[in-house]
């Protein structure tokens, strides 16, 4: 697409009335163009619609009426999570009509440089992180885009002197065409999103659109250790930097000494306490910045030390010091549930890890953990048979309970693992009381020292509205044993 000033006097639909959308109705209606909003919702379950019709922009709620896209439109902008199989999509691309969603927009409004951070897991955590660091590096940063704000409405309060600092998702970044990052981030790719993505070289050729136009100018941070990324290095043309917990990089961001990547290490999380370990910089004239020891990070686990390592590769490409990074590497106290310390009750800790909604993310946490751990687990059945999870619930589970539509699935693979304590929640009157049980069932099966921690490898929506409400009744359940 091109700057929203030249759509003046055009036609411009935006499809799905988020706050995204209201973001992108406005800005095109302040530019002049036609905007019509259209959301499959009634009108009465649209509150946002109210604001955009007071500003004479039409909204049409209720269905996807068939003429909305006409001849003459000249851009439809798509809320992320509407798949590109909807009816309204697929005509406005077999009439050729460029489709794209805000993020896209909000690259052509923003005066300030982006640094863009995107990947299968670690995005909030890692955003939050740069924000931090940037904001004590003296950079204005303004965090937008998938983590909550619309980048659009980030974009049009940016000058100059931002950053923005702009999570991003496969979804939003299938739908760009110009977006273009002074410093863009991939931190790991993993299977999710099948469903929608409909494979894996969707996914991936969606993440990459992060670089698709960044030039030798511009950054790409890339995991090193993680084969996706590496393989992506062949293909950009901007600058590569990356960052690694397993190798020794000439150039990056690293481990001194490097973890060893064998499947106990990186299971028992026991040599990260054995041995000092420091992140350095190994600069491109060949010279060296240590900037602190892993140990000091101030949020747990290697995977967290993995996104230290990719936030502070993007700050540097974003022109901080070293120095200026290490009060807040140290200081950061990470984002609410995610591997987040709850409470301790009768000598066993509670961690609110809602945020787990795939089974990598799950690993993850329950390695970074070292007491013996009982998991609450289960949520929304999205087809896979989880038998990754066998490893870890045979090392490092000591119960398991299972709740939600894939708890018959993860009590079968705690059976092969040969797990003894695995409990089944049978829906009772609600949700929540369902999540209550649960939590009262863990707390019978941990002793004092262990840890209970929620980290469902699943998504939320087939008993909650959201990740944050299952992590909210879980943190009450906790507090109230
Ligand atoms: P995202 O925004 O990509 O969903 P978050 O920062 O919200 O990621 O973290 C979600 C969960 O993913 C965390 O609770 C943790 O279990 C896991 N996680 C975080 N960072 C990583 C990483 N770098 N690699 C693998 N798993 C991770």
């Amino acid at each position: 697409m091109d700057h929203p000033a030249s759509y003046r006097g055009r036609r411009v639909v935006v499809l799905g009335l988020a706050r995204s959308g209201v973001s992108v109705a406005k800005v095109f209606h302040s530019y002049g163009a036609k905007v019509i909003v259209n959301d499959k919702k009634e009108q009465d379950q649209c509150p946002e619609a109210e604001e955009l019709i007071a500003l004479g922009i039409s909204v049409l709620c209720g269905s996807h009426p068939d003429d909305l896209i006409t001849a003459d439109t000249a851009l439809l902008v798509k809320n992320p999570g509407i798949p590109y199989e909807a009816p309204p999509i697929r005509q406005a691309a077999a009439a050729g009509v460029e489709i794209v969603t805000e993020v896209e927009v909000a690259y052509w409004l923003s005066p300030a440089p982006i640094i863009g951070i995107t990947g299968s897991n670690g995005k909030t955590t890692t955003t939050t992180w740069i924000g931090e660091l940037l904001e004590a590096a003296g950079k204005n940063p303004i965090v937008a885009g998938n983590i909550g704000r619309p980048l659009c409405e980030a974009a049009v309060e940016a000058t100059k002197d931002n950053w923005l600092v702009a999570e991003l998702s496969s979804f939003q970044l299938k739908g760009t065409s110009g977006f273009r990052p002074r410093v863009a981030l991939l931190l790991n790719v993993v299977e999710t999103h099948l469903d929608y993505h409909g494979g894996m070289e969707d996914y991936i050729d969606s993440k990459a659109k992060l670089f698709a136009n960044q030039t030798a100018e511009d950054t790409a941070v890339l995991n090193w250790d993680d084969p996706v990324c590496q393989q992506l290095a062949d293909r950009l043309d901007a600058t590569i930097f990356p960052f690694s917990l397993y190798e020794k990089l000439s150039f990056g961001v690293a481990i001194e000494p490097p973890y060893v990547r064998t499947a106990a290490s990186a299971s028992s999380g026991e040599d990260e306490a054995a041995e000092v370990r420091h992140i350095v910089w190994n600069k491109q004239d060949g010279t060296q910045a240590r900037l602190l020891e892993v140990g000091e990070l101030g949020i747990p686990g290697r995977h967290n030390a993995a996104n230290a390592l990719a936030a502070i590769a993007g700050c540097l490409a974003a022109g901080a010091l070293p120095e200026q990074l290490i009060e807040t590497l140290r200081g950061f106290k990470g984002v609410e549930h995610r591997l987040e310390y709850v409470c301790e009750v009768n000598g066993v800790k509670y961690y609110n890890d809602s945020k787990a909604t795939n089974p990598t993310a799950t690993m993850m946490s329950a390695h970074s953990l070292t007491a013996p751990i009982v998991l609450i687990a289960g949520g929304l059945d999205r087809g896979s048979d989880y038998m990754e999870l066998l490893p870890l619930f045979r090392d490092r589970v000591k119960g398991l309970v299972a709740l939600g539509e894939t708890r018959g699935k993860l009590g079968h693979v705690a059976e092969l693992a040969g797990l003894a304590a695995v409990q089944l929640v049978e829906p009772v009157e609600d949700a929540e009381a369902t999540l209550r049980e649960a939590v009262r069932q863990a707390a019978a099966l941990a002793a004092p020292g262990d840890i209970v921690l929620l980290s469902p490898a699943c998504a939320s929506w087939d008993m909650f509205t959201s990740y944050e409400q299952r992590g909210r009744i879980f943190k009450d359940s906790a507090h109230t044993l």
